[in-house]
């Protein structure tokens, strides 16, 4: 203990840090693989909505980025949380009851095909369902959030191409569909989700944005949220009027393969 801290050196950083050398490159690697390689992509991700709601004349701060955190393991969205992002997305309502009870404080938002039998998961967890794409599923809902004395809360996906697989209700059936929707007892819809063809090129996805943004408007004053852009066109769907953007990869980084994350997840 012989060294005696220089005077200008702040109260408490004494010995330890004049021999902490050797534990330093340890620390610094902790920190680049975990917290401060996802605030500094959160923090890119903020710069990139703000510049695109700038682009299309909106409030950033309408904006809620949801983590997609599929397959991710608690720790990366702990440090997500760190970073200010409260809203955490799940595609397996499974995934979700795991890692719940070791993330306390968030949001939970189920963006995945949700099986009816699954439903107690959304509704006991409060998550907010981003794809709503049937009258049975509509129903398990509002009766299961009755009998838990709650509401449920979710975005109906749309279609808005003609592509054949069923990845929504089509946008002709929609008005019916909501209409339907609202006569539900325990279920409340707060807007709308798409997913387009992932074409690489987020231009591709401008249409399908603005025509989901078209038919929000339609919809009643308490059904105007927008769940729509990814990592690779969240830009594209700010500009078109998006209020949540499902952004995984450009927050986490790769994701594992799904094994790695579903043995990982609760811890
Ligand atoms: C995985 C997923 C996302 C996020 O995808 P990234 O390209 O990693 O941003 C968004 N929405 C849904 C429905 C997803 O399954």
């Amino acid at each position: 203990m012989g060294h005696m801290p220089s005077p200008n050196r702040a109260a408490g950083a004494s010995a330890r840090n004049s021999a902490g050398n050797l534990d330093r490159p340890d620390r610094q690697r902790w920190e680049r693989g975990g917290d401060t390689e996802i605030s500094e992509r959160v923090e890119r991700v903020r710069e990139r909505i703000s510049a695109a709601a700038a682009r299309g004349n909106r409030d950033p701060g309408d904006v809620t980025v949801v983590a997609a955190a599929k397959f991710q393991p608690v720790s990366a969205i702990l440090a997500a949380a760190r970073a200010g992002l409260h809203d955490v997305g799940e595609n397996y309502p499974q995934e979700l009851d795991g890692k719940a009870p070791s993330i306390p404080g968030v949001r939970w938002h189920l963006i995945g095909r949700l099986q009816r039998n699954k439903v107690k998961i959304a509704v006991s967890r409060g998550a907010l369902l981003h794809s709503l794409d049937g009258l049975a599923l509509a129903r398990a809902l509002g009766r299961r959030a009755s009998q838990a004395g709650t509401t449920a809360e979710a975005l109906i996906q749309v279609e808005v191409t003609d592509r054949s697989a069923a990845h929504g209700v089509p946008a002709g059936d929609l008005p019916g569909f909501h209409a339907a929707c609202q006569e539900i007892e325990g279920l409340r819809i707060r807007g709308l989700m798409v997913m387009p063809a992932l074409g690489g090129r987020p231009e591709e996805s401008r249409a399908a944005f603005a025509r989901t943004a078209e038919l929000a408007r339609v919809l009643g004053p308490g059904s105007r949220e927008l769940s729509m852009g990814m990592s690779d066109d969240f830009e594209v769907a700010v500009e078109e009027g998006a209020t949540l953007v499902r952004v995984g990869t450009a927050i986490f980084g790769p994701r594992p393969h799904r094994s790695e994350g579903s043995h990982r997840s609760g811890r």
